[in-house]
């Protein structure tokens, strides 16, 4: 951290840019717009580890954690106070509901007005909530989420608003401290990384993050990185743009990725994947982080474990399964399951109504 930095009086965690300044295109003038973001944390999975084998190690980047529930504030603090620093008053973004929540709840602090498109229909309701709540300007469209990313492109490089979507650089250089963070906490790089990939910003941003690391001999390894899109939504997998992209993840729901080169580089340097996951495998991951692990994700969220089952199923692993070298994967959550509690709800039992009576309670309870 360099001195200085530390302009306010939040206590606990300090947020990415205090943290991680010296890695970040910042300056002593840059106001710092933080919540506290990132400093999120690395769960190990040991039931997932299990169905991988003894020598595997799962972790979980639990990113639901961060202030507005999602990875996206990462890039946000720092495309905000970037923003800012150089004057402007107003922000724009498309948005599947995730960039939306963290540009509106960053520009509330910032006192910027924030104008979010979304595509009708679309966006998962908390993500909608929290929009509208931190007092966005939210303009639902006949269309996709790529017809919304071309529209606010037109739109930011004509008038005097800065778009704060994933093409925006600050928006990688911010969500790059994942990497830091992970690498910080195991005292090195895992062997794979797992994520969710939609509009490709955020493997784009850990491979920058890991790569950084390791230029500065801050670790000796890098990961192999692992991309999972949904099947209905699989340009990346298909070689070619999806004009009506589809999928119950709505956070990865996109046809056409603004980072589709910079996400191909990532796999093909680390020598990783991009692969397709299905809906069930997605909601299958799903429950089973819930259940078993105790970790509540939206469903795009789940798309990293889903890949890592797969991938498991598939054999891509079994070279690995000795009992004496031990493999670290870390899967991204990028999002909180709260975020979109229609799924959840459409995925589970809903509740017995009894008589208020103990006896009958015990009996509905199982227990004995
Ligand atoms: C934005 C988002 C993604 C996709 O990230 P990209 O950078 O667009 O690839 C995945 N999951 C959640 C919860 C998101 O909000």
């Amino acid at each position: 951290m360099q001195s200085g930095q530390i302009k306010h009086n939040n206590t606990g965690r300090i947020g990415i840019i205090n943290r991680y300044a010296k890695y970040l295109p910042v300056t002593k003038k840059t106001p710092v717009i933080t919540l506290c973001e990132g400093n999120t944390p690395l769960i190990f999975a040991s039931k997932i580890s299990n169905t991988l084998g003894v020598n595997f190690k799962v972790y979980l980047k639990y990113e639901g954690l961060n202030p507005t529930g999602s990875f996206k504030d990462r890039g946000m603090t720092l495309a905000i106070s970037k923003a800012k620093e150089e004057g402007m008053s107003a922000v724009i973004c498309a948005s599947t509901g995730n960039t939306s929540a963290s540009a509106a709840a960053y520009a509330a602090r910032a006192n910027m007005k924030c104008v979010v498109v979304i595509p009708e229909g679309a966006i998962a309701l908390g993500k909608l909530a929290q929009a509208l709540i931190h007092n966005a300007t939210v303009i639902a469209i006949k269309g996709n989420f790529d017809d919304a990313l071309a529209i606010v492109r037109e739109i930011s490089d004509n008038y005097p608003v800065r778009l704060v979507n994933s093409i925006n650089p600050n928006r990688i250089e911010g969500q790059k401290t994942a990497s830091f963070e992970i690498c910080d906490s195991l005292n090195g790089a895992p062997d794979f990384h797992c994520l969710p990939v939609g509009n490709a910003g955020n493997i784009t941003a850990y491979w920058k993050g890991y790569k950084e690391y390791y230029s500065y001999k801050k670790i000796e390894s890098l990961p192999v990185m692992l991309g999972f899109q949904a099947k209905g939504s699989a340009p990346i997998i298909k070689g070619k743009p999806i004009k009506n992209p589809k999928t119950i993840a709505t956070a990865i729901k996109i046809g056409n990725p603004a980072s589709w080169q910079q996400a191909i580089d990532a796999r093909s340097e680390s020598k990783g994947l991009i692969e397709a996951v299905s809906d069930n495998q997605i909601l299958q991951a799903y429950k089973i982080l819930a259940k078993e692990e105790g970790v509540f994700v939206e469903p795009a969220s789940a798309a990293s474990v889903a890949g890592l089952f797969m991938l498991n199923k598939t054999g891509y692993f079994d070279k690995y399964k000795t009992k004496t070298k031990e493999i670290r994967i870390v899967c991204t959550l990028t999002g909180h399951g709260l975020k979109d509690p229609e799924i959840a709800i459409k995925n589970i039992k809903t509740p017995k109504v009894v008589e208020s009576k103990m006896q009958t309670i015990l009996k509905a309870a199982g227990i004995k």
